[in-house]
């Protein structure tokens, strides 16, 4: 490396107009910035501040096996036909080696490697605590930044995920496919309470008129106030294509009723208030665990555990000390 490119990959600002201008490398930069809670990253986050808010972030969440990377793959296509610059970030705070990593490469070894307005990553953030709550709001925001109109962000529906992604997104898809039992699942999991719109995935497949039918049952129990979104269930053949232009319609129309009922912004502050929490919390343990041995949380647990001070009171110190 040159000093020139040297200094080039340090300047923040250079990085931020490298990476909207096209340049996957500097975008792919700033996002391990992100993962890596680097120091750099404060003044980048400070100077793209005023560009975020325009991306239309879509979760996408669902059992595995359902079609989710097939799906995201074929939205991907989508977007791009209509000139969109869309990104997929794939989380699975499960296993950040296994179901993220498959959809990124998956998907950009298919067809988009070489086209700098489609951006694929999986999200990995070494096993930081809460790492993933942290980073992946902040990758977001730098794609919203530089430039993408869509951002999907794919996580395996298991345990919290889908609660979390919930909380990241503009509008939730639910996928689901006949045959794994997701009709159950849906009902179990809570996934009806955060489902915007559904993708019944696999609709080539026997068993999908049921699952259709199902779903509508449960969400007919469901109480809708006037105004309120009922989220459409739209049946899918990701393999294909078949109805992906549907689906996308849908969103779009989930995300214009947002905006029409002023839910986008409660989202979005929402959101907001979840990233300064999980920044805040992070930044306390770092400084909690600071110096090994002789840190303020080890003093203080010694004295918990000599009965010397009670939990609360300890945890009163750590923060007013912090
Ligand atoms: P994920 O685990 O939810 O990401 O699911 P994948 O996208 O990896 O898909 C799981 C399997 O289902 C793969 O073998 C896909 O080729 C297949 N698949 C995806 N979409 C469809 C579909 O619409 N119809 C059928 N028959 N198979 C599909």
């Amino acid at each position: 490396m040159t000093a020139a490119s040297a200094a080039r990959r340090a300047d923040p600002d250079a990085l931020i107009g490298a990476a909207r201008d096209g340049d996957a490398r500097a975008l792919a930069r700033l996002v391990s910035l992100v993962e890596n809670s680097a120091p750099q990253l404060r003044p980048i986050m400070q100077a793209i501040a005023p560009a975020t808010g325009h991306a239309h972030v879509v979760g996408l969440t669902g059992s595995p096996g359902v079609g989710k990377s097939t799906l995201a793959g074929a939205l991907v296509r989508h977007y791009r036909d209509q000139g969109h610059r869309v990104g997929v970030l794939a989380v699975d705070p499960s296993s950040p080696f296994t179901g993220g990593a498959l959809l990124g490469d998956r998907v950009r070894m298919q067809q988009h490697a070489t086209d700098d307005r489609v951006f694929i990553r999986s999200m990995a953030t070494r096993g930081h605590l809460g790492g993933l709550a942290q980073a992946t709001p902040q990758a977001l925001r730098i794609l919203d930044a530089i430039g993408f109109d869509e951002v999907l962000v794919e996580t395996v529906g298991v345990g919290q995920a889908e609660v979390e992604i919930a909380s990241l997104a503009d509008t939730v898809l639910v996928a689901v496919a006949p045959g794994l039992g997701d009709s159950i699942q849906a009902a179990k999991a809570g996934i009806l309470e955060i489902a915007d719109v559904f993708a019944v995935n696999k609709s080539d497949r026997p068993g999908s008129q049921e699952l259709i039918r199902d779903l509508r049952t449960m969400l007919a129990m469901a109480r809708y106030g006037p105004g309120d979104w009922k989220p459409p269930l739209v049946p899918t053949t990701a393999a294909t294509g078949a109805g992906i232009d549907e689906l996308a319609a849908a969103i779009d129309s989930h995300r214009d009723w947002l905006a029409a009922s002023g839910q986008l912004l409660d989202r979005r502050q929402a959101r907001a208030r979840g990233e300064i929490s999980a920044i805040a919390l992070g930044e306390l343990r770092q400084r909690a665990g600071q110096l090994p041995g002789a840190s303020r949380l080890d003093e203080l647990a010694e004295r918990v555990c000599a009965g010397k001070l009670d939990p609360y009171a300890a945890a009163d110190e750590l923060l007013a000390r912090s």
